[in-house]
């Protein structure tokens, strides 16, 4: 098969390693648009557009730590050596990325500032319509494949809500995609928006510059973390006015920033709208099993779910879809993926999750890997990998000040104990 795959971050890295592999022995051509491969976790001091005029991708702060240790963050079959610290940092995980890279020889497919701005199915082909610009010299070439795996990511295009009176508030509003360091914050009073993992990470970051810090958020219950003596817990904001913000319980707070820690739409501007993919609510649709193309199965969007293993994951989602495009295993009747993916859907409505949450994994991710595992008879994923996460999860909302650190360590195959203060 001749496959495209688009974005060369941790998840094309995989898709790109697995095309090429004896296996199958594809053809195949990885676009990136940036000068780098790592994807997000290249860092940029650069925020707004590059120099072609693109919006910059990568949401990377310069102190960044993974929030998982590094037993979770590798590949199946390859991890993150021994001896790196257990949360590894953002440059560790990216010459990690590099060297998966030069031991699977990847970058030889791999083209570099190549911007992909249009896929398309054509029509009664079977094939698709792969348009790219050679950033470097403008130049648009349009190229056929048999399929195509989207590896663009999903922590790019910011969520922020809409929320009265944002068009008269006197003061500065961000998103943590353009946030890079603290020295901005130096003695001001800032309302983060969102309890997120990087709204969590970012309030405790800036606390140390900030003259006062209110985590607002829609919990119904104040978070139980020891934050610093400047960071405060408010509910949800409900309006601007020029100088304060109001909350929803009638509170009001004179701020200087509003940041907002709010999340991340998905968002694929380059599939046409033939490819048979929208976003709903955040929902990404019609899927079957959160990433292949029901309208057209030889379309596939890796790394979708998230509070999950990523690479992990990737890598297992990367050999499910090649097993089903190699004919190994067949894809259900369109009716079947439809009602698969609807049923999910109602599933998790009743458990009150809301459209936007549909590709969220988190304690119940290895239902997600054994079933991709077992569908496609492919190398599962260790249980344990779900545990380690699900356990530094908890952790992490339960100490976020100190869960990093080396007071705790692993007693078994999941357990973690805190064995000293
Ligand atoms: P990305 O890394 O975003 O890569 C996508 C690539 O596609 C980019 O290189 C981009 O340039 C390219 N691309 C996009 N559009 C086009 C186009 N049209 N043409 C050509 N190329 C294109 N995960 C963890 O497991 N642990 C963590 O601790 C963690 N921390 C994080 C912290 C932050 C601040 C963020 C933003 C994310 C974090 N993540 C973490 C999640 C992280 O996104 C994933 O781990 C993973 O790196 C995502 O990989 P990806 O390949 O799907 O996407």
């Amino acid at each position: 098969m001749k496959i495209a795959v688009i974005g060369a971050g941790a998840a094309g890295l995989a898709a790109l390693r697995h095309c090429i592999s004896g296996t199958y022995g594809d053809q195949v051509v990885c676009y990136e648009k940036t000068d780098q491969i790592g994807g997000t976790w290249v860092y940029r001091e650069q925020t707004g557009f590059d120099r072609y005029g693109l919006p910059i991708h990568t949401s990377m702060y310069k102190s960044l730590r993974a929030n998982l240790p590094k037993e979770v963050m590798g590949y199946p079959d390859f991890l993150i050596p021994e001896g790196s610290v257990s949360y590894p940092t953002r440059t560790e995980i990216l010459d990690f990325l590099n060297m998966y890279c030069d031991h699977f020889k990847l970058r030889p497919y791999i083209r570099l500032l190549h911007h992909v701005e249009l896929v398309e199915p054509v029509a009664g082909d079977r094939k698709w319509s792969v348009k790219v610009k050679d950033l470097q010299n403008d130049a648009v070439a349009i190229e056929s494949f048999d399929a195509v795996m989207v590896c663009n990511g999903h922590y790019f295009e910011p969520m922020i809500p809409n929320i009265p009176g944002q068009n008269i508030f006197m003061g500065k509003q961000i998103h943590s995609h353009d946030y890079r360091v603290p020295d901005f914050f130096n003695s001001k009073k800032v309302v983060v928006m969102g309890a997120g993992p990087s709204g969590m990470d970012l309030a405790l970051e800036i606390s140390k510059n900030a003259n006062r810090v209110i985590l607002s958020h829609h919990l119904t219950e104040t978070i139980d973390t020891v934050f610093p003596e400047n960071v405060v817990q408010k509910g949800d904001v409900v309006e601007l006015t020029e100088r304060e913000v109001v909350f929803a319980d009638g509170t009001k707070e004179q701020v200087d920033v509003v940041f907002y820690c709010t999340g991340y739409k998905y968002s694929f501007p380059f599939l046409a709208e033939s490819c048979g993919v929208r976003v709903d609510s955040n929902m990404v649709t019609h899927l079957w099993k959160h990433l292949v193309s029901i309208e057209n199965p030889t379309l596939a969007l890796i790394g979708l779910p998230f509070y999950v293993c990523a690479f992990n994951m990737f890598d297992l989602q990367v050999r499910f879809v090649l097993r089903h495009w190699h004919g190994e295993r067949q894809f259900p009747a369109r009716a079947d993926m439809l009602r698969s993916e609807a049923e999910e859907a109602a599933r998790r409505a009743e458990r009150g999750l809301q459209k936007r949450h549909f590709h969220m994994m988190g304690p119940k991710q290895e239902h997600y890997y054994s079933d991709l595992a077992n569908v496609a008879g492919i190398t599962p994923l260790p249980l344990v990998l779900s545990k380690l996460h699900n356990e530094s999860s908890m952790r992490f909302l339960q100490d976020l000040v100190h869960f990093r650190e080396d007071r705790y360590k692993i007693i078994d195959d999941y357990n973690f104990v805190q064995f000293s203060r």
